[in-house]
């Protein structure tokens, strides 16, 4: 809900899970504003690029303290304007505290080679320098560590950052926000603009100032800054899935049927990781079919799953569940909208079974706690299945077949491959990322970053008698 106080438009966050509480309320910036950061964070970056990397990362180390010091707050902020539950939030919190303590050792590591030359007189080397002012557009769905896998690598590189923060987390955006300049940032280093995409988002993208963008949504919003972001623009772009699990007859089925639900229905559904498919080699199926059930009957809808995000992301979802019926699939578990949970965004675990691949449930991201569950013959076919989708981020495998798990790391056509692990999930130390229609760019994190946040330049010392 908006209204305006002066130029600025005020937006009321209200909980999911209690529509009718209003948490908060944040002001939108006016494209002037958002303009006037980006003029700042040019100005800024011709000093913050020239601060010692070891500085820079001292800034992230005492962040991740502060971001440690104010969990509680982050976790019930972030918990009553998006839905996730405390608990999630706080799991959230400590890995966006260990990506600033990584990416501030990053300030101590090596920024180039030194390399032979054919010349005797000559000293060779590479020094990675960053890029200028670059811009991150984040989703609500992790409010905390995905600004931070973002915005932490581009700072200890030595970039300026203009964050605009989803609507959907803003105020999780502002705590954060001020915990960086708590921890000695200037506002000119990092911004926070607040205000919906739709308008923010044509600013950052077509600005002269911005060297790059690294974005995280979905792949409408990406297809959209792909198209429209200035010519030249570095662009990062983490998009969505349509992740499989496949559960082969000789695989620890227990292990299975609990990782399959928890992949699915862990922070209801939505994440970009999160399983939508499993395939179950037929030996097994009516067994696992019945641990997987058993497994989502073990959830605890406002204490182990809150409420989908939003007024929308409900509608959709149900309009999903609904489709798939009409479809032709069967529904075995959930379906419906929550009983007895007042007026929340609660959504019931949801499991399809007869699902086929041309069916909406096979083949679209739907973010929510939705399973759908396909009988294959055997592996082969459960292979074939797994990568016949647009999408390439995540997938797993449960089997205690060696073989066939290097098969599977070989021809599953995914950016994270997971043998006997949810397909969730991701170290702050490894690359993330997808193939296929799930990302565009550089992968995230772990080394990778420094592919995207910084460019690299060849020098070569002449030293002549
Ligand atoms: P979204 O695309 O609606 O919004 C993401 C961000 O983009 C928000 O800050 C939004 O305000 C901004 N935005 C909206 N319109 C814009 C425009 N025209 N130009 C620039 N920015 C604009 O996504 P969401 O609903 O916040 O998040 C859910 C989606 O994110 C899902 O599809 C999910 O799969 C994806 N996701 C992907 C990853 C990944 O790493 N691959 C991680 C988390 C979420």
């Amino acid at each position: 809900m908006t209204a305006t106080a002066g130029k600025r438009e005020i937006y009321e966050v209200y909980n999911p899970a209690n529509p009718l509480e209003l948490v908060g309320k944040i002001e939108f910036n006016t494209a002037e504003e958002v303009i006037e950061a980006i003029i700042s964070a040019e100005a800024a970056f011709h000093t913050w690029k020239n601060y010692s990397p070891v500085a820079r990362g001292e800034i992230l180390q005492k962040t991740a303290e502060l971001v440690g010091k104010n969990s509680k707050l982050l976790a019930e902020t972030a918990s009553r304007e998006m839905g996730k539950t405390v608990a999630e939030m706080e799991g959230e919190i400590k890995r966006g505290a260990s990506i600033l303590r990584y990416f501030a050792q990053e300030g101590m590591r090596a920024e180039g080679e030194v390399l032979p030359s054919a010349s005797e007189t000559n000293m060779l080397y590479t020094k990675r320098v960053p890029l200028g002012v670059v811009a991150a557009i984040t989703p609500w769905n992790f409010p905390v560590a995905i600004p931070l896998w973002k915005i932490a690598p581009a700072l200890v590189y030595g970039n300026t950052v203009v964050w605009k923060p989803s609507i959907q987390a803003a105020l999780t955006g502002e705590i954060l926000g001020d915990i960086f300049l708590q921890a000695g940032l200037t506002r000119a280093v990092l911004s926070v603009v607040q205000g919906p995409g739709s308008v923010l988002g044509r600013i950052l993208t077509e600005a002269p100032r911005i060297k790059a963008i690294t974005f995280t949504g979905s792949n409408a919003v990406g297809e959209n800054i792909l198209k429209s972001a200035r010519q030249g623009m570095r662009l990062q772009l983490e998009l969505g899935g349509k992740n499989a699990a496949v559960i082969l007859a000789d695989a620890y089925l227990n292990l299975a049927a609990r990782l399959t639900i928890e992949g699915a229905m862990k922070q209801t559904g939505q994440r970009c990781t999160a399983t939508s498919r499993v395939y179950i080699e037929e030996a097994v199926y009516d067994e696992v079919l019945e641990r997987l059930i058993a497994e989502a009957e073990k959830i605890e809808l406002g204490v182990t799953m809150g409420p989908v995000a939003s007024r929308n992301r409900y509608e959709e979802i149900l309009a999903a569940i609904n489709l798939a019926k009409k479809e032709g699939a069967t529904l075995v578990y959930g379906g419906g909208p929550a009983q007895d949970m007042g007026s929340g965004y609660f959504i019931e675990p949801t499991i399809f079974t007869d699902v086929t691949h041309d069916m909406a449930i096979a083949r679209e991201e739907i973010f929510g706690p939705v399973l759908a569950v396909i009988k294959v013959k055997d592996y082969e076919e459960a292979l074939k299945l797994v990568n016949d989708t647009e999408y390439g981020l995540s997938a797993s495998l449960f089997t205690n077949n060696l073989r066939l798990a290097f098969d599977f790391s070989e021809r599953c056509e995914a950016g994270l491959i997971n043998i006997n692990n949810e397909t969730g999930g991701a170290e702050p130390q490894a690359p993330f990322g997808g193939m296929k229609k799930s990302s565009f760019g550089p992968r995230e994190q772990g080394q990778a970053a420094k592919e995207f946040f910084t460019t690299v330049k060849t020098i070569t010392i002449g030293t002549p008698d």
